[in-house]
This record gives structure tokens, C-alpha cells and sequence, in this order.
């Protein structure tokens, strides 16, 4: 029970990694809010299983951000822990790509990033506490074919963290991002079976991963355990990238 009485929030918590995180804070006892775009049923089945808050609410919307937060300080007092996951792709070639592909990446990845940090700045810094974790990508790192929008939006994840970890250091509040590999979830499903084959043989350990282990990883980087780490990226990718 690490984190008993923690108020968590958590951007696109219905399925995949954000879902894992979701419940796996739960489990340790936390107070869990999060949002999602579109999922109604699974996210009003979460809330209850989990006892915490949904939020409908487009991570690319910032007066949406900021009222989920006001909402959550209305009801918990605070927010301890933020975890920026909502996440989507648009992958297409560049020479194919359209301008709204690159827009609804980048806004709903990275602006994301920007809303729901701006929304809670105050409110760590009072509180004088504040762990933030944001979810990057191998991607952001290595770069990726077809996914220019994608890797542009994780590599800047990267810049806002270490420049927010910069700012918010003295105040108690910590800044980290956890980059995956291939974790199977809704996003990876359209993947095809050849080039999953392909993709694991360069995967030192063989196999993709599941989000509960990109779950472990982030609330290490919550816990008081990881109070002298800050402006890090830890890659949970099995080695595919080193
Ligand atoms: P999924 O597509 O499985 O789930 C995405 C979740 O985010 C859903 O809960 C969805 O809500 C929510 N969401 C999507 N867009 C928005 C938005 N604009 N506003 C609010 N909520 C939104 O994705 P994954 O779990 O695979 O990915 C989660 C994060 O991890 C992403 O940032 C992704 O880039 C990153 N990642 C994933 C990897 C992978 O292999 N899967 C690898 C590396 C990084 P709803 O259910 O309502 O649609």
C-alpha cells in the first residue's frame, strides 16, 4: 500500500498502458482519477472497479485539462502524481502524410503534455510535492519510418520533461519520462504477424511486453524510492533500443 491516500491522475486511462497504470495504483491504495476520449462503458465500469474519478475529456483541449484538475483539487485537495499516457498514431510516410495527421498527433500527444503539466504546476508547487511521469516512446529516441508525426511528438515529451524537471526541482517535484518498446494494446494491434516475428528476433529478451510491465516501472518513478530522480528517461523495451 506505497501509495495509500496518493491522489493520481492519469490522461487516457481506458485501455492499454494507461489502463495498467491505472489499476495498478489502485491496487497500492491510491486515489485514482483519469481521463479518456471515448470509451464511456469501459471507463464507467473502471471508475467503479477502481473507486476513483473518469474524466471525458480530449487530452488536446486546454480549458478541458484544466477542469479536470480543478475538479480532482474539489474532490481530493490535490494531485500527487500525474501521468501523462494519452497517447495515438497517425503513421503514414511523410511524402503521404496530411497536415491534420501531423496536428492530431502532435496536439493530442505532446500539447497533452503541456495542458495537464500547466494545469497542475500550481497546485505541485503549493503542495511543495508532485511527481509527473510522461509517457515517450522508443520511437522518440530512435526515430521510425512512417512515423515522423509520432516521433517528433515523443522526442519533444523528452525536452518538456527535462526543462519541467529543471523548473520544478527545488519545489519538491519531480519529472520523468518512461519510453516503451512494443507493448501489445489496442495500438499495436493493427501490426501485422510477419512484422511482429521480425521486430521480436531484434528484441534482446524476446517478446513484447504487457502494460502491466510499463505499469512497475512508472510507479517506481512515483514512489519515495525515486525522490533523487528527476529529468530521466527510462526505456522499458526489453533492450530493442540500446
Ligand atoms: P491504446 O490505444 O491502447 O489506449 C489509448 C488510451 O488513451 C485509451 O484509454 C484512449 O481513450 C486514450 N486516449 C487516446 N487519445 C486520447 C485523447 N486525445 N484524449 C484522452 N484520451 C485519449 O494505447 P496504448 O496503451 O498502447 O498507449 C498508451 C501510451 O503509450 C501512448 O502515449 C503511446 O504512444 C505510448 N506507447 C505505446 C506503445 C505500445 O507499444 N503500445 C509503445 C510506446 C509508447 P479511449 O478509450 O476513450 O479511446
Amino acid at each position: 500500500m506505497e501509495f495509500k491516500e496518493t491522489r493520481v491522475l492519469v490522461t487516457g486511462g481506458t485501455r492499454g498502458i494507461g489502463r495498467g497504470i491505472v489499476e495498478a495504483f489502485a491496487v497500492e491504495g491510491a486515489q485514482v482519477a483519469f481521463t479518456y476520449r471515448s470509451s464511456v462503458a469501459v471507463a464507467e465500469e473502471l471508475e467503479e472497479a477502481t473507486g476513483g474519478l473518469a474524466f471525458q475529456c480530449d487530452a488536446a483541449d486546454f480549458d478541458g485539462a484544466e477542469q479536470v484538475v480543478k475538479q480532482m483539487v474539489k474532490a481530493w485537495g490535490g494531485v500527487d502524481v500525474l501521468v501523462n499516457n494519452a497517447g495515438i498514431t497517425r503513421d503514414n510516410l511523410l511524402m503521404r502524410m496530411s497536415e491534420s495527421d501531423w496536428d492530431v498527433v502532435i496536439n493530442a500527444n505532446l500539447k497533452s503534455i503541456f495542458n495537464y503539466s500547466k494545469a497542475v504546476y500550481r497546485v505541485m508547487m503549493r503542495q511543495r510535492y508532485g511527481r509527473i511521469v510522461n509517457i515517450s516512446s522508443i520511437v522518440g529516441l530512435t526515430g521510425n519510418p512512417g512515423q515522423a508525426n509520432y516521433a517528433a511528438s515523443k522526442a519533444g515529451i523528452i525536452g518538456i520533461s527535462k526543462s519541467l524537471a529543471k523548473e520544478l526541482g527545488a519545489r519538491g517535484v519531480t519529472v520523468n519520462v518512461v519510453a516503451p518498446g512494443y507493448v501489445e494494446t489496442d495500438m499495436t494491434e493493427g501490426i501485422s504477424e510477419k512484422m511482429k516475428e521480425n521486430m521480436i528476433r531484434s528484441v534482446p529478451v524476446r517478446r513484447t511486453a504487457v502494460p502491466e510491465e510499463i505499469a512497475a516501472p512508472v510507479l517506481f518513478l512515483a514512489s519515495s524510492g525515486a525522490a533523487y530522480i528527476t529529468g530521466q528517461v527510462l526505456t522499458v523495451d526489453g533492450g530493442l533500443s540500446m
